[in-house]
């Protein structure tokens, strides 16, 4: 035990003492997908990278995304869907959604795959347990990140962590979910088709649909997701949930396996490359997940890729893409937060105008100028009209 301890100290004393490669601030989502993209290049293992975390467990989430052909992280996917179903009180569609494929990877699977088998791989990676307290510049080429425990430093530091500020966003919502992971005694799925947004049973002056995730035909993750400020009380999310099992599922019978919540802020911020002290942000931090629809896995995994190609090529990774749908992201985000029932509208007149797979690649930010016209052209134009003159 002493022996240990003694380990421990030294090794430590050396990490403050020994300048490192790379450090990345945070060990969760983003993070883990950065080292993936760096260890794609031949002298990633010539590198000294140490990962900063704070807690002991993490975050228990199920990533949901939709991706062209084979992804990075296949071999993590656990359900994927080739068709998406959208529904208001009176419309609905189901459309296949071919070049995409909509997937899920648990988090239980990502993180024991890259804490148990990715990570214990490479000895250049070491995982800290330590709180980072702040960045600092120290000279022109190196950053001191500055720990509860312990000071490293390095000439390339990337940050997953969250500026205090963006919670102050002017404008901000929450996408709040509650639901169950439920068997029921029919086959009443379709295993095939996934339900992104169904706001039959939306309530009244408010922004909530149910999101549906069929694991087979007879189990499905079922939940009910709401955009606002405030977090509801459970009994809203249960209320809704029962009436719409009895509803449109025609008051299958059911049993309950497990239950599923969160929270995503949705904010409408400035976000930027940099951090104060110069540091590289990457996941949430760097705005990575869509202001208006709370997804970020993808936009993550990409900009890991760009990351890494530029750490490799030592090219500057200021980069943010392009300004234009942050400005849409705010419109909407503000239809959402003061006319919730018109913003439920708008989705429905989107959905029914334009075909999935393009309102996929819009909501991915690679449509052109030409298809984005082409998709507003189709929506009503006073609300968006109202919020860019107020
Ligand atoms: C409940 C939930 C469900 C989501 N579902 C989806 C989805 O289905 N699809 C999708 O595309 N996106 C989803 N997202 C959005 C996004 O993909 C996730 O939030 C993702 O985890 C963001 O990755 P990240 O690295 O930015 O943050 P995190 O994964 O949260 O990692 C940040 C890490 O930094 C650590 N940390 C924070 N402060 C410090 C500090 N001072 N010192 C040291 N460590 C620190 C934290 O403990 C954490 O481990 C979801 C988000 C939430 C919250």
């Amino acid at each position: 035990m002493q022996s240990m301890l003694f380990h421990y100290i030294i090794f430590h004393y050396t990490l403050i003492k020994e300048k490192v490669d790379i450090i990345i601030c945070g060990g969760g989502c983003s993070s883990m997908l950065l080292l993936f993209n760096l260890q794609r290049y031949p002298t990633f293992e010539s590198l000294k990278i140490v990962v900063i975390e704070k807690e002991l467990q993490h975050q228990q989430k199920t990533w949901c995304f939709w991706h062209k052909g084979n992804h990075p992280l296949q071999h993590l996917i656990t359900s994927s869907w080739q068709n998406i179903h959208f529904a208001t009180a009176n419309f609905n569609t189901t459309q296949a959604i071919d070049p995409y494929t909509y997937s899920s990877i648990k988090g239980e699977d990502f993180y024991h795959y890259f804490l148990n088998e990715f990570i214990p791989q490479f000895s250049n990676i070491t995982i800290i347990r330590d709180e980072v307290l702040s960045i600092e510049k120290t000279t022109t080429h190196l950053s001191k990140v500055i720990c509860k425990n312990h000071d490293y430093i390095s000439s390339t530091v990337y940050s997953s962590i969250i500026e205090k500020e963006f919670h102050e966003a002017p404008i901000f919502l929450w996408q709040h979910f509650k639901g169950w992971h439920i068997k029921t005694a029919e086959n009443i799925f379709d295993q095939n088709t996934m339900t992104i947004m169904d706001f039959s049973n939306c309530l009244p002056n408010s922004f909530d649909f149910v999101y549906i995730l069929p694991y087979s035909n007879n189990e499905a993750l079922i939940e009910v997701t709401a955009f606002s400020t405030e977090i509801w009380n459970d009994s809203v999310y249960f209320k809704q949930l029962n009436q719409y099992i009895s509803n449109k599922l025609n008051g299958a019978k059911y049993q309950i396996e497990s239950m599923e919540e969160g929270k995503i802020p949705m904010a409408y911020y400035n976000h930027t490359a940099l951090g104060k002290a110069g540091e590289i942000l990457i996941g949430s931090a760097a705005g990575k997940i869509k202001a208006s629809s709370g997804y970020g896995f993808e936009k993550m995994q990409i900009d890991a890729e760009r990351l890494a190609s530029n750490y490799f090529a030592n090219k500057s990774s200021k980069n943010l893409g392009p300004k234009r749908f942050k400005f849409y992201d705010k419109l909407l985000l503000k239809i959402i937060l003061e006319n919730p029932a018109e913003a439920v509208s708008i989705f429905g007149k989107l959905f029914k105008k334009t075909p999935i797979p393009m309102i996929l690649k819009f909501l991915y930010e690679e449509t052109t100028l030409y298809e984005e016209a082409s998709i507003f052209k189709k929506l009503p134009a006073i609300p968006f009209l109202k919020q860019i003159f107020k």
